[in-house]
């Protein structure tokens, strides 16, 4: 996809003993693709998205080494996150929920010092109890549907929060957004309409930043940048844009062992269900990681993993602790028990993985699972 030019995780720089998966983690490439995120959107703020356990990769890992970067705004979810998150950054670092305020939750989001993103007036009165119940002045944010149709205020509503907000101060609005439904396509028209929208919202809340920008919109340009920015993909190393050339760096490596070898025979059946058959003699290997590790079952006989630089088909179906691939193309006794492949490196990107696979970097990578070894750079 890119040639090999770009940089990649170094290989396992020490075996666990018995484990037979190893993601790498380079948190100094992370360190880079935030900076050169930040670098791009200056003077607005970049804050990051680390929902999901940081795209699979673990938020208790990841947030802190983006704190360390200079980020101060993270993005999650849900309102557990935002929970478990805070125990591991500092008190001056702002974690907004992207769902919004579920009912019951607001004593809970108050004590945590967690700002909620508002996405109806209904959960913003709730939150407006909560501060008035408290005696105090809460934090949020409120986000506006411009066109995704998923979260956020509608515009028959605006109108109503323009006059709600020149009217009382309970709840402090730290600054507006919404989100962009096809970013990662530069030339979708529907990133002008979308603009077009948040320009008129920002125009009806003039005393209010915006933040509009994920990862794709970092890289359409200043108008989409306003005053905070929310990559997520970019900064784990995914492709923000189709098709175009990645500025940013692949964080993940992705290494399994071999746990068995063997040679069959020409009709020898491989796999559950029987569906391959060896049409001449094959060398097999089989490897430590299935669909429970995040190898999306469709890759059976239709992905590959890579072994110094030779490609080696999976055959046969994906199981749920293993696969098993062609290894007929390596010279004979290459790979033994315990032999590291590639999966995720040099020679296949995430986003190689996810192409064969029929599906995003997004959903390889907050599938990856606990069964790997990791390691942080
Ligand atoms: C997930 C998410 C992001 C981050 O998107 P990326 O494409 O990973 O950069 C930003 N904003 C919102 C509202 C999101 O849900």
């Amino acid at each position: 996809m890119d040639g090999g030019a770009r940089m990649s995780p170094a290989p396992v720089r020490q075996r666990q003993a018995g484990a037979t998966g190893y993601l790498t983690i380079d948190l100094d490439a992370l360190r880079r693709n935030y900076e050169t995120i930040a670098t791009t959107v200056a003077p607005a703020k970049a804050a990051t998205v680390v929902k999901a356990d940081a795209y699979g990769l673990g938020a208790d890992r990841v947030a802190p080494a983006l704190y360390r970067s200079g980020c101060r705004d993270f993005f999650v979810a849900q309102f557990g996150e935002a929970e478990d998150l805070r125990l591991h950054l500092e008190g001056n670092a702002r974690i907004y929920v992207l769902n919004g305020l579920q009912p019951g939750a607001e004593v809970a989001c108050a004590e945590a010092g967690i700002i909620p993103v508002l996405n109806s007036m209904e959960q913003y009165k709730r939150w407006k109890s909560a501060a008035l119940g408290q005696g105090r002045t809460l934090p949020a944010v409120l986000q506006f549907d411009t066109g995704m149709s998923r979260l956020g205020i509608p515009p028959e509503d605006r109108a109503a929060f323009a006059t709600e907000l020149a009217t009382t101060g309970a709840v402090e609005i730290l600054f507006i957004m919404s989100h962009l439904a096809s970013a990662d396509e530069p030339d979708n028209g529907q990133n002008t309409e979308q603009l077009a929208e948040m320009q008129k919202i920002a125009a009806e809340f003039p005393q209010l930043g915006t933040s509009f920008a994920n990862s794709g919109g970092v890289f359409l340009g200043q108008d989409y940048h306003g005053i905070l920015t929310r990559a997520g993909i970019a900064v784990y190393g995914g492709a923000q844009t189709a098709g175009k050339s990645n500025p940013l760096q692949p964080i993940v490596r992705l290494d399994v062992a071999v746990v068995q070898t063997r040679t069959v025979s020409p009709g020898t059946l491989i796999g559950y269900g029987g569906t391959h058959a060896a049409r001449s003699e094959m060398r097999l290997a089989t490897l430590a990681a299935g669909y429970a590790d995040g190898l999306p079952r469709c890759l059976g006989d239709r992905g590959a993993v890579y072994h110094a630089g030779v490609r080696l088909p999976i055959v046969g179906r994906v199981s749920m602790d293993s696969i098993t691939v062609d290894v007929t193309a390596l010279p004979p006794g290459t790979l033994t028990l315990g032999s590291l492949v590639e999966v995720i490196g040099p020679h296949q990107t995430l986003e190689d993985l996810a192409k064969s696979a029929g599906t995003i970097s997004y959903e390889i990578l907050t599938g990856l699972g606990h069964r790997y070894h990791r390691d942080y750079l």
